[in-house]
């Protein structure tokens, strides 16, 4: 099938939904798309246009759209019980949590369960205040932390962050894999230094396992936590289930969200038993946070995780991506950068036109810093569509070479 053939008429009136859609957009983006259907790594919009998704909702989408298992397990478990609120235990609950330690090694052994990345990093920075009684945070230059309150002050890009200030907690940020301005940063007043093992919206840029060592180091030296955020790195798509994992270091607490519900919001915040007890009965908590509904999302995830060796795969693919693209590219594309399907493409041109000219192509990407694109497929992409990714990608760099 060849980019964006009307494959069904269009179920919906394009034109008026987007004007409708304006209501609810204040501090966002206008679309120029209305997507109402997705298979697997293929999204279609109102007018019937395929896309190979390789935006997934920002890394969200691990199992691609319309997963049969996982609409089953929603529906099951809608029909089951949808409301058991953490003060109470849950069967789903219980095996989805079991099953997530399956996943991770010691030292992390204990949980808190949220609704999205940035309640993930909430979390993890109120255990982090309260287990070192330090209000001091060490994080990395264009590090994302997300955008509610508690973790503003540790997302660096200006525009997110200046307009909504001042904050309670200081914070100093450093260049990532500068060990000296690391050393400098890091005292004994710091409650924790926090970063991406992969940084993401900067663009893809992997931290030096040397530095992520360095980082544990000077974190036990000043009694500082060492919290990785593994919001996007992490449920298997570097092809390791966290990024860090691949470097050997442990980090007190790891925080996950994106890809672990493939679209069923979730957050998760693992941490070590030591930092867990820091926690005061009634210290933190949430309503809809571990609810049932996502526990059943997240269980299915990691089971097609383990059945399908989707983070194999996403080593074989992202390694055969990567070279396709750098291949196709050359002349348009300066760097190609990332680890399994985490994937960003920094451009000799300008980002922009060639993403509209991709998305034209029936190929969605998303800009990560500058003038880096971000490929980020649903880990369930096959050998053929990374094949037609590229494919596609060819023309588009052609046309801008
Ligand atoms: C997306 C993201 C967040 C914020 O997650 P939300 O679910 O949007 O709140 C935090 N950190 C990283 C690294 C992210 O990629």
């Amino acid at each position: 099938m060849s980019a964006n053939t009307k494959v069904e008429p269009g179920p919906h009136d394009t034109a008026a939904i987007l004007a409708a859609d304006a209501r609810h957009r204040s501090g966002l983006w206008e679309p120029d798309v209305v997507y109402v259907r997705g298979e697997g790594v293929r999204l279609y919009d109102a007018d019937g246009r395929e896309y190979l998704d390789c935006m997934a909702g920002i890394a969200v989408a691990s199992l691609g759209h319309g997963n049969e298992r996982l609409a089953a397990a929603l529906a099951d478990q809608a029909r089951k019980l949808i409301v058991a609120p953490q003060n109470v235990a849950n069967d789903t609950r219980t095996r989805f949590v079991t099953k997530l330690f399956e996943f991770v090694e010691p030292p992390l052994e204990r949980v808190f369960l949220s609704n999205s990345g940035a309640e993930a990093n909430e979390a993890a920075i109120k255990w982090a205040r309260v287990a070192t009684g330090r209000n001091r945070f060490v994080a990395l230059r264009n590090g994302f932390s997300g955008r509610s309150g508690g973790v503003l002050p540790l997302t660096w890009e200006p525009k997110y962050r200046e307009p909504f200030g001042p904050y309670g907690a200081e914070v100093e940020f450093v260049n990532a894999g500068d060990e000296a301005a690391l050393t400098a940063a890091m005292n004994d007043r710091t409650a924790a230094l926090l970063l991406e093992p992969v940084q993401g919206e900067s663009g893809i840029r992997p931290v030096p396992d040397s530095y992520l060592r360095l980082a544990r180091r000077l974190s036990d030296e000043h009694g500082a936590l060492l919290i990785f955020d593994e919001i996007q790195t992490g449920v298997g798509r570097t092809g390791t289930f966290l990024a860090s994992q691949a470097s050997g270091v442990h980090a007190d607490i790891v925080t996950l969200a994106k890809g672990l519900g493939s679209g069923v919001p979730i957050g998760a915040t693992l941490m070590t038993a030591a930092v867990a007890a820091a926690m005061p009965k009634g210290g933190h908590g949430t309503t809809f946070g571990g609810n049932p509904l996502a526990a059943a999302a997240g269980l299915v995830v990691l089971s097609e995780l383990e059945e399908r060796s989707l983070m194999q795969r996403a080593t074989v693919l992202g390694a055969r991506l990567m070279e396709g693209l750098a291949r196709v590219g050359a002349g348009v594309v300066s760097e190609v950068r990332g680890r399994g399907l985490l994937i960003g493409v920094q451009m000799a041109v300008p980002a922009g036109p060639v993403i509209a000219a991709l998305k034209d192509a029936g190929v969605l990407t998303i800009a990560g810093g500058g003038e880096t694109i971000r490929f980020l497929p649903p880990l369930v992409i096959d050998e053929a569509e990374v094949d037609e990714v590229i494919r596609r990608s060819a023309a588009v760099f052609a046309a801008f070479a």
